[in-house]
């Protein structure tokens, strides 16, 4: 049987006509610093701990895991109160597969359909990606030049827009800035004013970064108890060094979370996962230890390259954005060729850099003269 050779037609939905899937190139290059990942891969006590976990939950595999996952909703609270100094319940925290899946989850909950999304640009390029899947209408709001975000600005698009739901990024991809509390508490106030059927505006905020914030600057966690339209999420992909595992979380009051848990999929964290997240959690100590590390090399970075009179945004993450450049592909470019792999992303003219190790840093520095002939 031949099919006449003719393009396929597919009934796909006309706002996914020409769109690719989402994702920086996964290159097999020397020094990896493009997504933000963790250098240190975790050692060989925490990789033992995983083993025998995914044995045990391995014997159980005939059954559908635990569908509500209480005791690793536990831990992660646990590992708040200790990371943050705010005491949550597990009913208080969610979970799913990366942060990923934690935020369409909100939007499935609480956005959809002549329902409209906030957030302020230039921020995680996936944001209106989430909104497109869940026929979501998107609304970019600005940063200011220098990245932080106007309370004033913020609070008038919310008033003009009238969203379901508000994302802030706090520390933001791909800038790494920051938002100091005032501007937060700004922003939740003018989302309870928000009038969507009746209800205010629910604002995320996330700390996909939060663990690597300077010293003295506060979590969103803070703002929890007094207000009942705050979630913070927050992942194990970046500080926790578990990309691998996908494993993201949100920190919210019981009511929020439970609109969460009517649009997941049945038994979305699977036995294995659970495992996996749990066995790592127990050592948080260890997992989180290179974190300290990584913001001393950030400092670094961020001083060095303003030795080099680059322009460089202020940094709460582990990634620093420079620039700016003519032809930042070339840049790009160049220093791929020397075997390291950054990130072409935010505003024309600057490139993301990600903290590696020393050596990594070392080997993006000497390049990044050869390149720009320093
Ligand atoms: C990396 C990142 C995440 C994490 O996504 P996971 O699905 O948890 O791996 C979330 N938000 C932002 C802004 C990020 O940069």
């Amino acid at each position: 049987m031949t099919t006449p050779a003719r393009a396929l037609r597919l009934p796909i939905r006309p706002e996914l006509a020409g769109e690719e899937p989402y994702g920086a190139p996964q290159l097999d290059v020397p020094v990896l610093l493009n997504v933000n990942e963790n250098p240190y891969a975790p050692g060989p006590e925490v990789v033992a701990s995983i083993a025998s976990a995914v044995a045990e939950a391995a014997s159980g595999l005939n059954r559908y895991p635990d569908r509500d996952f209480l005791g690793l909703r536990g831990d992660l609270a646990d590992y708040l109160a200790v990371e943050s100094g705010v005491r949550l319940s597990a009913e208080q925290v969610w979970a799913a597969n990366g942060s990923n899946e934690v935020m369409m989850h909100v939007l499935q909950a609480f956005a959809g359909p002549g329902r409209t999304v906030v957030s302020f640009a230039p921020t995680y390029s996936m944001y209106p990606e989430y909104a497109r899947d869940t026929h979501s209408r998107y609304i970019a709001g600005r940063r200011e030049t220098d990245f932080t975000l106007d309370a004033a600005h913020a609070a008038e698009l919310i008033r003009a827009e009238q969203p379901s739901v508000v994302i802030l990024t706090s520390p933001n991809n791909p800038t790494g800035t920051a938002l100091p509390p005032a501007t937060v508490r700004a922003v939740l106030d003018a989302a309870l004013e928000v009038d969507v059927d009746g209800a205010p505006a629910v604002v995320v905020v996330d700390e996909a970064y939060g663990e690597f914030r300077r010293d003295g600057v506060p979590s969103a966690l803070e703002l929890l108890a007094e207000y009942p339209n705050l979630a913070v999420s927050r992942t194990m992909s970046k500080a926790f060094a578990l990309a691998g595992a996908r494993l993201g979380y949100l920190a919210a009051r019981t009511e929020i979370i439970d609109a969460l848990r009517v649009v997941r999929l049945p038994y979305h964290l699977s036995a294995v996962t659970q495992a996996v997240a749990r066995a790592a959690l127990a050592h948080a100590p260890s997992l989180l230890g290179m974190v300290k590390e990584l913001r001393v090399e950030r400092d670094a970075t961020v001083a060095w390259l303003r030795e080099q009179k680059f322009d460089v945004a202020d940094t709460d993450s582990n990634f620093v954005l420079f620039g700016t450049f003519p032809d930042r592909h070339a840049v790009w470019q160049g220093l791929l060729d020397r075997g390291v792999l950054i990130r072409e992303t935010g505003p024309e003219g600057w490139l993301r850099v990600s903290i590696g190790t020393r050596e990594e840093m070392t080997a993006f520095k000497d390049a990044l003269v050869e390149v720009a002939g320093l």
